[in-house]
């Protein structure tokens, strides 16, 4: 099938309230654009390198995703125009954000990575760093950045009872986060939960995902 036609079957598929992020990592421009002239115009990348050469060229009402493990030195290549940061899991990284932002006079939006795979290797924070970040001073002082929600990434497996557990576990950490948010300004706008790939995000919709970042089903194998 065409990138066209996989981008609609699986739009067609999904609830009015799931934003679908277009993961377009490793595909060449014209890839994307077959997908832009579909109507997709929220995509999603890992390497900030690699998404400003897209943004330079491609055209400027795309909404671009930064999907991948950020490296603190190299925010400031996107700090200009990237419209949600998903893995956010440092407060160090967060001030990084907030100073960029505040360079280029704007607010960006950032999603909290939390850990919930078994793996060692997945990013993120756990709840107890999730909580430690949030009461901190340093985090109610930054005014250029908003968290806008949560982010996680199930564990690699054919165990669909895990990783509905584990997406059930992220949903319920959400939905503590969202009762929090009427006590903390900087928590006002949470409302994103971003989980479920191409393998799994049907099952990530069940457990409350409400941004699903699709990449292999729409641009094929990488
Ligand atoms: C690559 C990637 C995806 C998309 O994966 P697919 O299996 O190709 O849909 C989603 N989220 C993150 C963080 C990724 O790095």
């Amino acid at each position: 099938m065409s990138i066209a036609k996989n981008l609609l079957s699986i739009k067609s598929t999904l609830p009015e309230h799931v934003t679908l992020v277009a993961v377009s990592k490793t595909k060449p421009v014209a890839d994307l654009m077959e997908a832009y002239e579909a109507g997709q115009r929220i995509f999603g990348e890992n390497k900030i390198q690699e998404m400003a050469e897209k943004w330079e060229q491609m055209p400027k009402d795309i909404q671009w995703h930064m999907i991948g493990h950020v490296q603190t030195n190299k925010v400031k290549f996107m700090a200009q125009f990237v419209n949600l940061i998903h893995g956010v899991d440092s407060l160090k990284l967060l001030q990084e954000i907030n100073k960029q932002a505040q360079k280029n006079n704007r607010v960006i939006d950032c999603l909290l990575q939390i850990h919930i795979a078994e793996e060692e290797t997945k990013f993120g924070l756990d709840e107890e760093e999730l909580a430690s970040l949030l009461s901190s001073n340093e985090f109610q002082e930054m005014k250029n950045i908003r968290i806008v929600g949560l982010m996680g990434m199930a564990t690699f497996t054919d165990n669909k009872d895990q990783i509905r557990k584990e997406f059930t576990h992220l949903k319920s950490i959400f939905d503590g986060l969202r009762k929090d948010a009427s006590s903390k300004d900087a928590l006002q706008c949470v409302s994103t939960l971003s989980m479920g790939m191409s393998g799994d995000h049907q099952l990530a919709i069940e457990c409350g995902s409400t941004m699903v970042r699709i990449g292999s089903s729409i641009f094929g194998g990488r």
